[in-house]
């Protein structure tokens, strides 16, 4: 797997840390519990999407790109990466936010990451809930190429093979780093959404022969759909990456059981993940995806499916610039009225 054969531009800082979490393995009294940080990237309060858009946009360069196109839920943590990553090249950015959960609290709809996106001096243009952003975006990106700009569309998420080399990338960071410190890794926990990021893991896991197996916790889809959504994105990967097939369909794995009321809502375990974490080792999980993955790591530890003694890495994918569009979720507010 030769990633250097592939136009990239550096924008992350790597690599991560790869850090014990003493507190929160004492409280959860199972297995030893680490942490990937991809939350600190660096670019604009950090996250996943920053190294798919490593290769993303090391493409758009390459291509003579002026202006860049993405989409995502108003609280996106990939539009706003994906703003950070576009001015840091001197490139415009154009964002379709969609209204995939109808709140009208003014912290969703102006703070968080969408006050990040307009920092970073994107466009932004809102949508109702669609069936096919990705389409919306290849037809803003028609008219903007009839007005003689040269635009590069993001896929939602940077979830296609170019940007899951990313993450194919991150495995064998990640396995290096373990090898390095002598830390036998005995499962890779995150959360999935769009797909790039597991797609990426497993082919880097797998084309490496690694023999760590990784499970990615769902916050959007049906477990069904989430593993071929993601197993269609791996195999493709797989293929840019000279090494076709080397992931089996069983080894594409997700747990949708943590979704809650649905993609954008906190469920109440992915609140107490949030809170838990932030009191023992003072990590920030996010309300949308890492406070999903992390419930079900915490769940699935209490339930024994994981024994003492293994070594269990959560892969933390960002996303606390979140916690400001989603203050009405803590019941805070309401815990000072009390007391005013
Ligand atoms: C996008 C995102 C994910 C999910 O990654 P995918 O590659 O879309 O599956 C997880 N966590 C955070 C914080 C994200 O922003």
């Amino acid at each position: 797997m030769n990633l250097a054969r592939f136009p990239r531009v550096h924008l992350a800082h790597l690599p991560t840390p790869l850090e014990y979490l003493t507190n929160l393995t004492k409280a959860l009294n199972g297995p030893e519990i680490w942490i990937k940080r991809d939350d600190c990237t660096g670019l604009s309060s950090g996250g996943n999407k920053t190294r798919k858009l490593e290769f993303l946009l090391g493409e758009a360069a390459e291509q003579g790109a002026d202006i860049i196109l993405t989409q995502g839920a108003t609280q996106s943590n990939h539009a706003r990466q994906t703003a950070a990553a576009a001015a840091h090249m001197g490139m415009d950015c154009h964002l379709l936010l969609e209204d995939r959960t109808g709140k009208t609290d003014p912290d969703y709809t102006s703070n968080g990451n969408v006050l990040l996106d307009q920092l970073h001096g994107a466009s932004i243009e809102h949508r109702p809930l669609s069936p096919d952003l990705n389409t919306e975006l290849e037809k803003v990106a028609d008219r903007l190429r009839s007005e003689g700009r040269k635009p590069y569309v993001v896929p939602g998420g940077g979830s296609n093979p170019t940007g899951a080399l990313g993450y194919v990338n991150a495995a064998m960071e990640l396995v290096t780093q373990a090898n390095d410190m002598g830390l036998c890794i005995d499962h890779v926990v995150h959360a999935t959404g769009s797909c790039g990021t597991q797609a990426g893991l497993v082919t880097g896991l797998y084309g490496m022969n690694s023999g760590i197996p990784l499970l990615g916790i769902g916050v959007r889809a049906p477990r069904q759909q989430q593993e071929d959504n993601v197993f269609k994105l791996t195999c493709a990967t797989a293929e840019k990456c000279g090494c076709p097939g080397v992931v089996k369909r069983e080894d594409v794995v997700a747990n949708c059981d943590y979704v809650g009321p649905g993609y954008g809502f906190p469920a109440p375990s992915t609140i107490e993940a949030i809170k838990l974490l932030a009191r023992t080792d003072a990590i920030l999980l996010d309300p949308v995806y890492s406070g999903k993955g992390m419930a079900g790591l915490i769940d699935l530890v209490r339930k024994g499916f994981f024994s003492k003694g293994q070594n269990i890495v959560f892969l933390h994918t960002g996303g606390s610039a979140g916690l400001f569009g989603y203050v009405d979720n803590f019941g805070y507010r309401e815990a000072a009225a009390a007391t005013a």
